[in-house]
């Protein structure tokens, strides 16, 4: 029976040291990649062609702007009668 013991106690052992190994431990069923602040959608001016996120950009309709000069300057030049 101590015999039966010492396999069990070594088949273990192997297993522990065979297991695999993460960097990170949890899994909580989160996904991989969760979206982060960091990855967000890059949005382009419609006045100047710069890109940047999506939250640092100004929004008028569905046109997006990196500063509120080019927002009015867009919305200025669309509409001829100022
Ligand atoms: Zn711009």
């Amino acid at each position: 029976m101590a015999k039966l013991l010492w396999i069990l106690a070594i088949v273990l052992l192997v297993v522990w040291l065979l297991r695999p190994r993460r960097p990170s431990r949890p899994q909580t069923g989160a996904p991989q990649r969760p979206v982060s602040p960091d990855v967000e959608d890059m949005v382009r001016c419609a006045r100047c062609g710069l890109h940047l996120p999506r939250n640092d950009a100004l929004r008028n309709g569905d046109a997006f702007f990196c500063s509120e000069a080019h927002r009015i300057e867009h919305a200025t030049e669309r509409t001829p009668h100022v």
